[in-house]
């Protein structure tokens, strides 16, 4: 959790994170509610307003999945109340059913939904340009290019919203998410609305005899914001002489600015903070220079609008865009100053790039020592050779999803949210060989109910590994529907999993500790039984809380930490536990021999479970 940095009064400076700027931003504009399902880069906006949530009465929580987080937001609106709701670029994939119909609809309340995007793909499955999903669903689409201007347009976003009764798309990317910078802070405004249900059927009603009216609506709608957004403050022009305009949006501003420095040209820039729709005058204004040049990360949208808007206005400009500039991965100052130079035909020879003088050793990411994750792989592989198998592994997004890597090399897909059981249904149908799916608690109440209520219902045998450490691990440690806690750590009723799968129709449910191999060896050869047997799904709940998790409350608590050593008398080096257990708090030294380093230890003493020679025995250790 972060401090309650996003406190403060109106005119106080604070150093902040782009997040953090956004959820300071949501404060002053009075939000009610705030939802979100964590995911980098967009974690921090919803741990800074639950800081403070209490203290204003402002709804915090964190959702089972991005789509009831929106859905949550939608209902907050319609009692006339305004709405945050935050996620990570393929978050917005999930809640985009409800969001194609927001469109239509429309809001009451101000709403506006903060998509992180991840240019560049730093921790995600894609890069994907959450800009075209506006255009998709016929919502706005705002960019902010500083942290200053994340939170005040996060405050005006809401005012807009309510002025065209239209929610809208807050789109960041992950420079400015977690870039920091000073923020001047305005006044917080306290929710302080009557909460009133807007009893409107004809306008929340998705059905056939209103639908083609409200397209045409928003559609409507659509051409006067445009207007309208001519005179938005976020929109701004540095005009200077010439016949050549940069056309820009986000953190690409920022790589303009310092490459126009840098090469020491006079260029008028256009910053557009909304991306869709573009401001009509705005654009024209940008078409009527001789030559436009548009600098925006991943896809041409500001390009191809302009583009339209030029060839249906009939007007002459030449349009640079993606010619110059790269549609895979995260823009910089030097790509930026390159294709301008290209733009304008002036030579430019890009600095060498700089190589670190220290040549670091290339290593995958690896689970944490004394993480469960990797005693339940081991544990599986062991099964799978006893039984002689060679199983399919259907992975799935989360820190597990490092058993892709060796030594394990248990992930033959990672997908999406919930498709390793989804996408090992269909293989399930047609393979000889058993599909085990993996998957963690946090991801099997986002996604996984649906696909293992499926397999049930249509008896396919596969073997779903729920490995459960208790929390949303990987962004951080928020609580899920099975973490007994909520955002504040308050106690709540905890949902276990083995009852959902067995209240599901799972016959096959059996709870094992992740770090006793032999009873997890056991209970997956049963499950890989069962399931060929009776042709239908098995789960086993592979429990022990986050290793993380852990230490930091013993320290927190005071308490010891349990360590263990290798006894190199009794070690036969046969290279099991550094090797093929693979905890990177064992390591080979110099003269070949294994060793455990005392400050990666957690004391989990799997280890000393797999050695065969009983080599590796706990020690006691002051901390
Ligand atoms: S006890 Fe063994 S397996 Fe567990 S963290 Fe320490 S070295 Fe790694
Ligand atoms: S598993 Fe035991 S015997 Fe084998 S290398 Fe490790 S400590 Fe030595």
């Amino acid at each position: 959790m972060v401090k309650a940095i996003i406190a403060g009064s109106a005119g106080e400076k604070k150093l902040l994170l782009g997040n953090e700027a956004i959820a300071r931003g949501a404060l002053e504009a009075g939000i009610s509610s705030a939802t979100a399902y964590p995911g980098t880069p967009s974690t921090e906006i919803i741990e800074a307003i639950a800081e403070v949530a209490r203290d204003y009465g402002i709804y915090v929580e964190w959702s089972t999945n991005e789509k009831v987080a929106l859905e949550i937001g939608i209902g907050v609106s319609m009692m006339g109340l305004r709405a945050l709701v935050a996620m990570k670029h393929v978050g917005l994939n999930v809640a985009s059913d409800p969001l194609m119909s927001l469109g239509y609809t429309g809001v009451i309340g101000g709403l506006v939904v903060v998509s992180a995007d991840d240019p560049n793909a730093h921790s995600s499955q894609n890069e994907q340009d959450n800009r075209i999903y506006g255009i998709h669903a016929n919502i706005p689409v705002f960019e902010p290019s500083t942290v200053q201007e994340a939170k005040d347009l996060t405050r005006e976003l809401f005012d807009l919203s309510e002025e065209f009764q239209m929610s809208v798309i807050l789109r960041t990317t992950t420079r400015l998410a977690h870039s920091r910078s000073q923020v001047v802070f305005g006044e917080v405004v306290r929710p302080n609305r009557e909460a009133v249900f807007h009893r409107d059927p004809e306008k929340w009603a998705l059905l056939p005899p209103y639908n083609l009216a409200k397209h045409r609506d928003v559609l409507v709608k659509l051409d006067k914001l445009s207007e309208h957004l001519s005179s938005f403050r976020f929109n701004t022009v540095e005009k200077v002489d010439g016949d050549v305009a940069v056309v820009t949006s986000g953190v690409a501003y920022n790589y303009v600015k310092e490459a126009l420095e840098e090469l020491d040209l006079a260029l008028s820039v256009f910053k557009l903070a909304s991306v869709y729709p573009l401001p009509r005058k705005l654009a024209l204004e940008a078409l009527s220079y001789g030559k436009v040049i548009v600098v925006e990360e991943l896809e041409p949208v500001l390009e191809w609008q302009l583009k339209v808007l030029a060839y249906e206005e009939g007007m002459k400009a030449e349009i640079h865009g993606k010619d110059l500039f790269p549609r895979v991965g995260e823009l910089n100052k030097e790509l930026v100053k390159a294709g301008l130079s290209r733009a304008l035909g002036i030579r430019y020879e890009a600095p060498p790039a700089v190589m670190p003088s220290v040549e670091l050793p290339r290593r995958p990411p690896v689970l944490c020592p004394g993480c469960g994750h990797r005693s339940t792989y081991y544990a599986v592989k062991i099964a799978a050779q006893r039984l002689r198998v060679k199983p399919v592994y259907a992975n799935d997004i989360g820190c597990y999803t490092l058993g892709f890597y060796p030594p394990y090399q248990m992930a033959d897909f990672t997908w999406s949210m919930g498709s390793s059981i989804g996408i090992g249904l269909g293989i399930a149908r047609f393979s000889k060989e058993p599909v085990v799916a993996f998957i963690g608690d946090s991801t099997f109440f986002h996604a996984g109910i649906p696909a293992l209520i499926n397999a049930v219902y249509n008896r396919t045998p596969m073997l779903v590994i729920v490995m459960d450490n208790g929390i949303t691990a990987m962004t951080g440690h928020q609580p899920h529907p099975g973490s007994g806690v909520g955002v504040f750590g308050e106690e709540k009723p905890a949902i276990r999993i083995e009852e959902v799968a067995r209240a599901a129709g799972v016959k096959f449910v059996e709870v094992v500790d992740a770090y006793d191999i032999i009873a997890m060896r056991d209970a997956v050869e049963r499950a890989i039984k069962y399931m060929r047997e009776a042709g239908e799904p098995a789960v086993i709940v592979s429990r022990r809380p986050c290793a993380l998790m852990v230490l930091r409350e013993k320290r927190r608590r005071g308490e010891s930490i349990k360590r263990y050593t290798v006894m190199k008398e009794k070690c036969i080096n046969c290279g099991i536990c550094v090797d093929r257990f693979a905890c990177p708090a064992i390591v080979r030294e110099g003269d070949g021999k294994v060793t455990i380093i005392p400050d990666l230890c957690t004391g989990c003493g799997v280890c000393a479970t797999i050695c065969p020679a009983k080599a590796i025995r706990e020690v006691e250790v002051d901390e």
